[in-house]
């Protein structure tokens, strides 16, 4: 499916145009928590830059894909998280329902 930058919630967070609790942020992504957690700790790692998913990603993509990693792992170091999943749901089908690259970090301890 063809996503569409124009109205799309992610981009508009990360443009502040949408407000969210942004608990970290540099030129390339943001961090924020999940509107609805599906773990005690629940944050999404999010691009600035606009990719539907990561099928629709190009392999100059993989680098900002490994930093989104990074970021994540940093954020658990941060907050003493020591259990978690790190998740992109891909497609329909994959649970995927925001049509922007997303990093889910799910925190159990
Ligand atoms: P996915 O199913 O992988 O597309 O995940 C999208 C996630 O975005 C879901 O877990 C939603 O709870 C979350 N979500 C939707 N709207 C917001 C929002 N405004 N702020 C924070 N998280 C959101
Ligand atoms: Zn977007």
């Amino acid at each position: 499916m063809k996503s569409n930058m124009d109205n799309c919630l992610f981009c508009k967070i990360s443009k502040k145009e949408v407000p969210a609790e942004i608990v970290f942020e540099n030129d390339e992504l943001v961090i924020f928590p999940d509107i609805n957690p599906k773990a005690p700790r629940h944050y999404l790692v999010v691009s600035k830059k606009h990719i539907g998913s990561v099928k629709e990603m190009v392999k100059e993509d993989a680098e900002l894909l490994g930093k989104m990693i990074w970021a994540a792992r940093e954020e658990t170091r941060k907050r003493k998280i020591n259990g978690y999943k790190l998740i992109f749901n891909v497609g329909r089908g994959g649970g995927q329902i925001i049509d922007h690259i997303h990093l889910h970090l799910l925190g159990f301890n």
